[in-house]
This record gives structure tokens, sequence and C-alpha cells, in this order.
């Protein structure tokens, strides 16, 4: 009797402790691996149409294919388009996976995988021909969705519901990925709850820890949002930016970037992964988890 009660007593204790103790060791590394890879020299700063987007682009869909997303499109995962920047025509792809293509679309996860190349116009840098690796411009924001992908793809009280992934493209020279999707998919995800955007998630400050809720002005917002937990203080910012949501919450969808903020590093060639906060993402990851959650499954 007496070893039964004390083989009860370790089994709630280690039931317990496995609930209450979300240490997110797997996360983490994942996460590590996603943005050193995405944010290494290799990839040469992934502007579009380089040799550097398309392994970032077979990184990501691999990864997608790996935790079971399906395509979303007829084209399968990749959604080739192309712009002219400078007189020359860039011909690049959007990635787009879901969770569940038999459903309507319920949420929309989007992040930008591009970032500059050498030289570019967009540089901070004084001398423009340093690498770029935009390891929180976006490799940050591509590294959550995927780990928010895995995570949703394979919880059971989830699996009704659709949820639709963008990785943009053609950010950087101007938003040409977000206005290439919402040109010809629009009405494949209007019956979104909200889309959510994350571009630059990667530097959650230690010393005061926030996260940005940018709304566009004169678009509506109107999900009830908790802006309080014990990580992180949220603050909406309500502003005029031009970032990959804008132009679907010009089309009346519920829309928003999150962000970390903005840093010295910003456009330069020292965003590099040794300086993102894992701690911050991984934050950010558990908060999503359960604020996301509540979108989904609201009426
Ligand atoms: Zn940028």
């Amino acid at each position: 009797m007496a070893g039964k009660l004390i083989f009860s007593v370790f089994f709630l204790l280690f039931f317990f402790s496995a609930v209450w103790c979300q240490d997110n060791e797997t996360e983490r590394s994942l996460l590590k691996k996603d943005i050193y890879y995405l944010a290494s020299d290799t990839l040469e700063g992934r502007a579009p149409g380089t040799k550097g987007s398309k392994l970032a682009a077979d990184w990501i869909i691999g990864r997608l294919k790996k935790s079971g997303l399906k395509p979303f499109v007829k084209s399968g995962y990749g959604d080739r388009f192309s712009y002219t920047e400078n007189g020359k025509k860039v011909r690049t792809m959007n990635i787009i996976a879901c969770t569940n293509p038999e459903k309507e679309c319920r949420l929309v996860l989007t992040a930008h995988y591009d970032h500059l190349p050498m030289e570019s116009l967009h540089s901070r840098e004084v001398f423009k021909n340093v690498i770029h690796n935009g390891a929180d411009d976006n490799a940050s924001g591509v590294a959550l969705s995927l780990l928010l992908a895995d995570y949703f793809v394979k919880s059971d009280a989830y699996r009704e519901y659709n949820i639709v992934f963008i990785f943009f493209s053609g950010h950087e020279s101007g938003l040409y990925g977000s206005d290439s999707f919402a040109d010809r998919h629009f009405s494949k995800i209007k019956s979104a709850k909200a889309l959510v955007n994350f571009d630059m998630v990667g530097r959650m400050s230690i010393a005061e820890p926030q996260l940005f809720m940018r709304i566009n002005e004169g678009t509506g917002w109107n999900i009830e949002f908790p802006g309080q937990n014990e990580s992180f203080k949220v603050q909406l910012q309500y502003n005029d930016f031009q970032l990959d949501h804008t132009i679907f919450a010009h089309r009346e969808l519920n829309a928003a970037t999150l962000s970390t903020g903005m840093h010295d590093d910003y456009h330069k060639g020292t965003d590099d992964a040794e300086k993102i906060n894992f701690e911050g993402i991984v934050a950010l990851y558990n908060y999503l988890k359960i604020y996301l959650s509540k979108i989904l499954v609201k009426n």
C-alpha cells in the first residue's frame, strides 16, 4: 500500500513538473538552427532572385513539409512572381502552406524571408559591400512562424481549423510579395479572423521587454487584446506603417504586425544571429500559442 502511495506521489510530481516546467529546449534549438542557417554568410542576405534566396526557400519548404503542412495554392508550396527593380526583372517566389486544406482559412500568419544584397540602396552601412545577414530582419520572424506551424499542425485541438502560413519575398524592395499574394489569392483568405505578420521579433529588450503591435490607422483591429503577460509588455502602435500586413488591413481583414522593435544593427552588416535574444522569441512563442488559439476558436 505504502509502495503504491509513494509511486502515485512520484507519478503526480513527475506529471505536474512536466506540465509546469515548459523549458522549451526543443523550441530553442529549432529557433537557433533556423536563424543561424537563414542568416549565415552562405545565403548572402537572401536577396530575391539570388542563389541565397533559393536556398532559403528550399530550407523553409523543407521545414514545412517535415512539420506536415500542405500546399495552399495550386502551384504547390512556391508561388512565383516577378517585379522590376532598377530596370532589371527580379524573379522570386512566396512560400505558402496550410494546416488543413479541406477547411476554409481561419487564421493567417506571415513573415518575409528576403533581406538585402550587398551594395543595396536600403543598406544603412557607409561601405555597403558587406553581407547583410538579416538575422532579426527577418530570419527571426520566419523561425517563429515555422515553430508555430509545427505547434498548430500537431495539436489535436486545432485540427478542425485551417491556418495559412505565408513567407513573402520582395519585401525589402517594396512589399512586392504581399502585393502579389493579395492580388492573386485574397479571396482564399478573406474568411480569416485575423492576419498576424512577424517582422523583426528577435531583439526583445532584456532591460525593458516589450512587444509592439503595429496597426494601420483607420483600419480596424477589433479583436480583444491581452496586453500584459508575465514576460513582456505589449504596446499598441497606431500609425501609417507600410508593412506586409498593410495591404490586407486595407482590404478589411483584421491585420497587424508584431515586432520587438528597432535597433542600431537595422539594415546593417551587423544584424547577426549572435545578437538574437532567443529567450525573448521563446517567450513570444509561448504567448502566441495562447493568444492565437483564442483567435482561432473565436465565433
Ligand atoms: Zn528590412
